[in-house]
C-alpha cells in the first residue's frame, strides 16, 4: 500500500489523519480495462471508501444504459451482464422498468431505451466525486459541514447553474477521464475556495427519461455545487428520473 495515501486527511469526510487508502475519484469499473490509466486518486478513510463503493456498484451497472458513446455499448456488452448476474434484484428492477423515449440527435429523432435510475444514488456518488476533484485539482478539503448537491438538472435548473459556471473564479478545472467517458468543468469561487460549481458529461451524455412520450432537445448533464449554505431546489424534482 502506498504511503502517499495513508494517515492523511480523508478528502470525503475531512477527518484528519484517518485515510487508509488511495481512492479512484471515478471508479475503475466505469471504464473498459484499456482506459483505466491515469485516473485521479485521493486519500480516503475506510468508511468513506466503503460507502462510495456501494454507490459505484449500482451506478457502474446502470449508467452505461444511458450513454451515447460507442464505448458505453462495449461496457454494456462486456461488463454489465456480469454485474447484473451478481445482482438479481437490480436485474429484475431494470427489466421491469425499461421503457423508451424519443430523443433528438443530429437532427434525427430516435427512439432510445430508458432505464430507471435512483436519483439519490446518483446524487450520493457525485457528493463524493466533487469532494475528490476539488482535492485533486486544488488541494482544497471541503469542510464536512458544507452541502454538496448534484443531479441530472432540469432545463430550468440548467439556466440557473450555467451562468454560475461562467463567472470568474479563483481557479478552474477541466478534465476528460478515460478517453472522454467522464468530461467535466469546474470553477472555484474567489472568496470561498470551498464554494464550487461543476458540470459533468458521462458516456457522452445520459438522456433523461421519465415521460415516455416526451422528446428531449438537449443532452442532459450532471451538475454539482458545493456550498456553505443548503442548496436551492434546482436539481429537478424528487421523482427518480430515468436515463435512456
Ligand atoms: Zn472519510
Amino acid at each position: 500500500m502506498s504511503k502517499l495515501f495513508r494517515g492523511k486527511t480523508c478528502v470525503y469526510c475531512a477527518g484528519e489523519g484517518v485515510s487508509s487508502t488511495g481512492d479512484h475519484v471515478f471508479a475503475r469499473e466505469f471504464f473498459p480495462v484499456e482506459r483505466r490509466g491515469e485516473l485521479p486518486k485521493v486519500a480516503a478513510c475506510a468508511p468513506c471508501n466503503n460507502a462510495k463503493s456501494k454507490l459505484e456498484h449500482y451506478l457502474t451497472t446502470v449508467l452505461p444504459f444511458g450513454g451515447r458513446l460507442d464505448v458505453s455499448s462495449q461496457i454494456l456488452n462486456e461488463m454489465v451482464p456480469r454485474r447484473l448476474a451478481k445482482n438479481a434484484k437490480l436485474h429484475k428492477e431494470l427489466a421491469a422498468n425499461q421503457g423508451s423515449l424519443l430523443i433528438h440527435r443530429g437532427g434525427m429523432v430516435e427512439r432510445a431505451m430508458t432505464v430507471p435510475i435512483e436519483a439519490n444514488q446518483l446524487q450520493g456518488l457525485f457528493r463524493f466525486i466533487v469532494r475528490g476533484l476539488i482535492a485533486h485539482h486544488w488541494a482544497t478539503i471541503i469542510p464536512a459541514s458544507y452541502a454538496v448537491g448534484a443531479g441530472l438538472l432540469t432545463e430550468a435548473g440548467e439556466q440557473i447553474v450555467a451562468p454560475m459556471l461562467q463567472k470568474n473564479g479563483r481557479a478552474r478545472a477541466n478534465g476528460s477521464v478515460g478517453g472522454g467517458i467522464f468530461e467535466y468543468a469546474g470553477v472555484q469561487a474567489v472568496d470561498d475556495p470551498s464554494l464550487t460549481v461543476w458540470c459533468f458529461k458521462i458516456y457522452g451524455g445520459v438522456t433523461l427519461g421519465g415521460d415516455p412520450g416526451a422528446s428531449l432537445e438537449a443532452t442532459p448533464r450532471v451538475w454539482a455545487i458545493s456550498s456553505r449554505e443548503p442548496l436551492p431546489e434546482i436539481f429537478g424534482n424528487d421523482d427518480d428520473p430515468n436515463v435512456a
